[in-house]
């Protein structure tokens, strides 16, 4: 699902839950006409004089107009009496701010834009582990302490985790560094990857995930089967491209010029960009060509280290 998509979705939620509601209290209301005549009589009393306030209202004709106006008032007040004790309550919106229409002003109401992140994050999820791979529960703790070489991988991989959650905190579209994660499989890329992922959605960030065998197939498919650019401009025009797993796909000099181009044009309008990859920059460079290698050297880059969590995970596992 795309962000669009969650905005008209949140929309046609709104709307519906509305047309619902009023169809429920009409219902209420014409039943009541029928069953009580004292009711009914109001009901046709108040449409008169609306009619008639308008007409009053041209004629300029101000003491007509006040005591009309005051008939009116005091018959809404016997008929939300009525309508009190008979237990029928008035429309109550979801939303007291627009009244449910989604919009004050003519800008989007907080509502809507509240309402299309969840429904974002829903869809997201049914694809993504959202849920599975936050900060909170990313485990340090699978990071030895020593290795033969004299390194402390749990403290230096400590310093990658704070690094990802003030960059989360302090995100800005326009002024964020980009990222470049590297290093082996299982130590941790893509989960600290779909964290930032998942809290910056969360925080209403319009946020554009995906491996890159997944991200650059869309695209190509759409550029030579469909002639169209959706999903090469929504990667442009996002707050944040997140690419996973850089060099799985199967890469062609359609996608090396795909690739430079999406990051070019991000760097050049100043939006930040994350890439996860298992290659050096050496195999970059010899993948996608030296001038993308030498985009992604100004990338704030992190080498992960530490053992295979996945195995380590797996032995965990098989020994319950
Ligand atoms: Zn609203």
């Amino acid at each position: 699902m795309t962000r669009e998509q969650s905005y008209s979705q949140a929309f046609e939620n709104q709307k519906n839950a509305l047309m619902f509601k009023k169809a429920t209290f009409e219902a209420a209301i014409q039943k009541l006409s029928k069953e009580n005549s004292a009711f009914a009589e109001i009901n046709k009393k108040l449409s008169c004089l609306g009619a008639q306030l308008a007409i009053t209202a041209i004629s300029g004709d101000s003491t007509a107009l006040a005591k009309m106006q005051d008939e009116m008032t005091a018959l809404s007040r016997e008929r939300s009496q009525i309508l009190k004790s008979e237990g029928i309550a008035d429309i109550e919106y979801a939303c007291s701010a627009c009244r449910d229409t989604g919009y004050i002003n003519g800008k989007i109401c907080n509502c809507i834009h509240e309402s299309a992140k969840e429904i974002l994050i829903e869809s997201l999820s049914a694809s993504l582990p959202l849920d599975s791979c936050r900060f909170e529960n990313f485990d340090l703790n699978y990071y030895p302490t020593k290795t033969d070489d004299g390194v402390n991988p749990r403290k230096y991989m400590t310093g990658i985790f704070k690094m990802c959650r003030e960059y989360v905190i302090n995100f800005d579209p326009q002024k964020s560094e980009s990222l470049l994660f590297m290093g082996n499989t299982g130590l941790g890329k893509t989960h600290l990857t779909l964290s930032i992922v998942s809290e910056l959605l969360r925080r209403g960030f319009n946020v554009i995930y995906g491996a890159a065998y997944n991200l650059f197939g869309e695209m190509e498919s759409e550029h030579f089967d469909r002639h169209t650019n959706t999903a090469y401009n929504a990667a442009i025009e996002c707050d944040l491209l997140v690419i996973d797993d850089l060099g799985s796909e199967f890469v062609s000099p359609y996608i090396q010029s795909l690739f430079y181009n999406i990051i070019n044009t991000r760097d050049l309008s100043g939006r930040p960009t994350v890439i996860n990859t298992n290659l050096t920059m050496g195999e970059i460079a010899t993948r996608y060509t030296p001038r993308v290698a030498s985009r992604l050297v100004k990338y704030n880059g992190e080498i992960f280290i530490g053992n295979d969590i996945r195995q380590l995970k797996a032995i965990e596992k098989s020994k319950i």
